[in-house]
Formats: C-alpha cells, structure tokens, sequence
C-alpha cells in the first residue's frame, strides 16, 4: 500500500478487493498478426497456452504484447474527515 499526502487530507491506495473484482485481467496480442487472446479473469496461464498455441499454428509468430491489468482503490486514511462519510455509506 502507498499513502500520500493530498489536499491537506490522507488517502490509502491499495487494491481493490470488492466483491467480484479480479486481481488481474490478462490478454496477449501477437505483434505479427494482430490476433488476440480472449482475456481472462484472475488467470494466466489460458493466455500464455494460447501464445504458445498461436506459435505452433503461425510458426513465424512468435513475439506477443502480454497486458495485465489491476485495479486499485484510494481510501481514506484513519484521521481523514471522509472516512467517517464513508462507513456511513454504502460502497
Ligand atoms: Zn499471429
């Protein structure tokens, strides 16, 4: 976790852990072709099988753009004046 000082207020920066967020959504683009994995929730490793699937019918395409994307959520830390308006309300 990160904390920074903003606008006179403290914020947390963390990852998001709400119900049903994933940890990270993976996809692969081949850099010869354009084609694209079907991206994934949480998991690698289908995007990896189908680089190395990709490769094996395209022997020539061999170089990939691998993406992973995470999300992040800034709360407010304890003597921030949101933090009390927060529990209050629903997320
Ligand atoms: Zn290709």
């Amino acid at each position: 976790m990160t904390r920074a000082i903003i606008a006179a207020a403290d914020w947390t920066l963390g990852v998001e852990t709400a119900a049903g967020a994933p940890t990270g959504i993976y996809s692969a683009v081949c850099l010869a072709c354009g084609a694209q994995a079907q991206p994934t929730d949480n998991e690698r490793l289908p995007v990896e099988v189908w680089a190395l699937k990709h490769t094996g019918r395209n022997p020539t395409h061999r170089q990939f753009k691998a993406t992973a994307e995470n999300f992040w959520r800034v709360t407010p830390a304890e003597d921030n004046p949101y933090r009390a308006s927060d529990a209050q309300t629903p997320t």
